[in-house]
Formats: structure tokens, C-alpha cells, sequence
């Protein structure tokens, strides 16, 4: 039986993979324009880490984790998300000894298992941004227009910012309070994982996606009318901030987050493009995370954005459709052995001016050359058979207009200036 790819995980190969580049590298610059460096952390980290800040009873440390003994006997867990990692990284490089706001962004692979569907994988990829040392609403604000940012420069039109508090620690407790007298007496007709959250976890209950427990959660009290005096005021400074700004969106007072360390704002963005998995990225403020790690009483703010949707959406859009190879420059047809040796010399040198050049070192039939010349998109074809050899020439033929030029050669060195004197006339700029 051929090995597979595991269920929830998959290839991703040419031409899909230069799209992948792309959002990627928008991603880098764009992070980088805003201010924040990159952090690489590792992909497997002590299990303890994620049980502690994700939260013990979210589907993510319950359900979803990819946790295995190492040869020692250890408890390591596949990264599921990164803003753990990147606070232990914070903490065990002091960065917080630089006495100032620390803009740390990222980008690779996540493990949860899940159930596969469109959209939802068990190796997925995020992108997304961490901001810590700072309480100040502004950055709530400057954290969701970069991530409006993002989508918009991408060319996904319309999507929808939701946004939520879900309050300081007083306001949770409050609210965790109010839910639960709100729904003790239906709490017997709602589905079973409703019945352990309500315990254990109240907050999560708003987002059950059962429809007889939406309709009982249809009238429950709004989170926003747990807020303390401090988280109102903030979360007001927030909309102030992204009113100015021009940033639409609406208020979902029944918003919340599979992770339990967000405090205050916390925000979704939406293409209805993507069906049932439709949230596109989404975070929040974590003000006690970096405290309840070890570290001193900062506050932080960041999101995470999917790649894989990012990918659904814009291939459904057709914004930016597949690229093939970027396009040669030459292509050396190999039609005579005894000149292959004088070829590869010559790509080296012509590959350290930036000349993007390419020659196929298998004996295939000059059709299956040109062939394969135009399937690389090269400008130039160079063409030397025995005739030309025998002359002491070269063609170079023109695969746009398909003319063909003849020009004499004596040596390596005369080779080579033929052939950067015809980029030259073409005015080309070099691939870096
Ligand atoms: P979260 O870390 O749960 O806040 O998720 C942030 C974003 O990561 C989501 O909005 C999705 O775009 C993406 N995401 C989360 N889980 C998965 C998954 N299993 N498969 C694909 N994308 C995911």
C-alpha cells in the first residue's frame, strides 16, 4: 500500500505554493511595516505550557492536542497555537528587560486534531502578531486595523470585523455567574457539552454551534453588561480609536474565543466566502497571561490568521490566481554532448551575474525542448547543434516574436558575452 499523507494534513506543491509565498511575504513586509520583528519559536514545547495558559477545559487542551512521551518520558505537545510560545520565549530571553512595548510577529504550522473539513485541518498554518507591554486601548485598536490591513491589501473585499469584550477577570466572574443562573433551569435540554461547560467553563457556551442551545442563548445576558467600570471605559477607547481610524465593524455582545486567557477586546474577522469555518483570523487582549506565566504584570495584545482559509478565500475570489514559474531568461536546448561541459560553466557564470538561466541535462528531442523552453517561460532559447558548433556560432532565439539572431563565437568568454550582451538590449532587470 503507497504511504499517504494523514488524514487533516496535505501537500502544498506548485503552482498552489506560489500563492502561499505570496500571502506569506505580504505578511512579512507588512509586519515589518507596522513594527514587528519576526520570533521563530520551536514546534514542539513542554505539554504544561499550553494545559496552563490555553486553559485545561477548552476543546483545544481537552480535545485537540497532539501530546506524545518523549524518550525520557517527558510530555511534549505539538504546537496548537503560538502566542504561549512566543510569551515563554518573552520571558526566558528577558525581553521584558528592554523596558518597552515588544512587537513580535510569526508564522508556521499549528497542530489541533480536529475534525477535517473545508477550511479546518490538523496541520495548519497561522500567521499572526503579539504585542506586549502595554494595557493601552490604542494597541487593541492598531492590532485590529493591521489585521484589516492585512485582508484588505490581500484583496479580499468586505470582510466583517466582529468585535466583544469579554471584560477584565471581575467582569468574567460576573458574567460566568449571570450565565449560569441564566441557564440553570434549560440547562437539562441543552446538548452535553453545554452541560460540562456551564461547570467548567461558562463563557464557552455562547459559541455552541447546537441549534436548540442558540436558541437558548438567543435572549441570555450580554456580556457587555458585565463589564467593569475599567474594562468599559476601555473597550469605549477602543471604539473610539477604530472609529478614527476608519475601521468598520460591529459589536457581537455574544463573541467569545476557544482560548482562555483573552481579557477585554477580543475580535473575529469573517469572509462569507469560507461556509461553517468562516472566521478568517481573530484574537484579543491577554492581560494576565504573562503574569500567570511567571513574568511581571504586563498587558499584551495580538491575532492569529489562518493561511489555509486565507488560501480558500482567495483562490475562490480568483484575486490572485495561480502563477506559474516566474520565467527564464534563457534556456540552453542540450541537443550536443560534446558542448554540455561548456554549457554548465557557462550557466554558473551567467547564475552569478543574477541571469536566470536553465538547461535540461536529460537527451530529450528538440521539440520536447521548446517544449519545455515555453513551459519554463523563458524569453531567450539558446541553440547549439552540431551545425552551429562546426561554425563556431550560436543562435538565440527570441520566444516572443520567434525571431532568431546568429552570433559568432570563439571561446568560453565570448560565449558568455554573447549571451549578457542580449539581456543587456533587453533592458531586463536582473531576478535580485
Ligand atoms: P485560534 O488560534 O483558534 O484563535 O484561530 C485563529 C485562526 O486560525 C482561525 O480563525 C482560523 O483561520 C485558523 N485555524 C484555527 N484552527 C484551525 C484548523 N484546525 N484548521 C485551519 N485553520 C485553523
Amino acid at each position: 500500500m503507497a504511504i499517504k499523507a494523514l488524514r487533516g494534513t496535505y501537500d502544498i506543491f506548485p503552482p498552489k505554493s506560489k500563492l502561499w509565498q505570496k500571502v506569506e511575504n505580504l505578511a512579512r513586509e507588512l509586519f515589518d511595516f507596522y513594527g514587528y520583528g519576526e520570533i521563530r519559536t520551536p514546534i514542539f514545547e513542554q505539554t504544561s505550557l499550553f494545559s496552563r495558559s490555553i486553559g485545561e477545559n477548552t476543546d483545544i487542551v481537552s480535545k485537540e492536542m497532539y501530546t506524545f512521551q518523549d524518550k525520557k518520558g517527558r510530555s511534549i505537545t505539538l504546537r496548537p497555537e503560538a502566542t504561549a510560545p512566543v510569551i515563554r520565549a518573552y520571558l526566558q530571553h528577558n525581553m521584558q528587560q528592554l523596558n518597552q512595548i515588544c512587537k513580535l510577529s510569526y508564522l508556521g504550522p499549528m497542530f489541533r486534531y480536529e475534525r477535517p473539513q473545508a477550511g479546518r485541518n490538523r496541520q495548519f498554518y497561522q500567521l499572526g502578531t503579539e504585542l506586549i507591554g502595554s494595557a493601552n486601548p490604542y494597541y487593541d485598536a492598531e492590532s485590529i486595523a493591521l489585521a484589516y490591513d492585512f485582508i484588505s491589501r490581500l484583496g479580499i473585499k468586505c470582510p466583517a470585523v466582529k468585535i466583544n469584550s469579554v471584560g477584565d477577570t471581575q467582569s468574567k466572574s460576573n458574567y460566568a455567574t449571570l450565565i449560569k443562573n441564566y441557564l440553570s433551569p434549560k440547562i437539562s435540554s441543552m446538548c452535553g457539552d453545554c452541560q460540562i461547560r456551564i461547570e467548567k467553563n461558562p463563557l464557552r457556551v455562547l459559541d455552541c454551534k447546537n441549534p436548540s442551545c442558540k436558541e437558548h442563548i438567543a435572549n441570555a445576558p450580554s456580556l457587555l453588561d458585565s463589564l467593569s467600570e475599567t474594562s468599559k471605559t476601555h473597550f469605549d477607547k477602543v471604539r473610539e480609536y477604530l472609529e478614527t481610524m476608519e475601521i468598520p465593524y460591529t459589536i457581537d455582545n455574544y463573541l467569545v474565543r476557544g482560548l482562555d486567557y483573552y481579557t477585554d477586546t477580543i475580535f473575529e474577522i469573517i469572509h462569507s466566502n469560507l461556509g461553517s469555518q468562516d472566521v478568517l483570523g481573530g484574537g484579543g487582549r491577554y492581560n494576565n497571561l504573562v503574569q500567570e506565566m511567571g513574568g511581571p504584570s504586563v498587558g499584551a495584545v495580538g491575532f492569529a490568521f489562518g493561511i489555509d482559509r486565507l488560501i480558500l478565500v482567495l483562490e475562490a475570489l480568483g484575486q490572485l490566481g495561480p502563477k506559474t514559474n516566474s520565467g527564464l531568461d534563457f534556456f540552453i536546448l542540450n541537443i550536443d554532448d560534446s558542448v554540455f561541459n561548456q554549457h554548465i560553466k557557462l550557466i554558473k557564470r551567467l547564475r552569478e551575474k543574477n541571469i536566470k538561466i536553465d538547461i535540461c541535462a536529460e537527451n530529450k528531442s528538440f521539440k520536447a525542448q521548446m517544449r519545455n523552453a515555453n513551459k519554463l517561460n523563458a524569453e531567450f532559447v539558446i541553440i547549439r547543434g552540431s551545425d552551429e558548433i562546426e561554425n563556431n556560432v550560436i543562435k538565440i532565439k527570441n520566444m516572443n516574436d520567434k525571431t532568431e539572431e546568429t552570433i559568432s563565437i570563439t571561446d568560453d568568454d565570448s560565449l558568455f558575452n554573447a549571451v549578457l550582451e542580449r539581456i543587456k538590449q533587453n533592458d531586463k532587470k536582473p531576478v535580485f
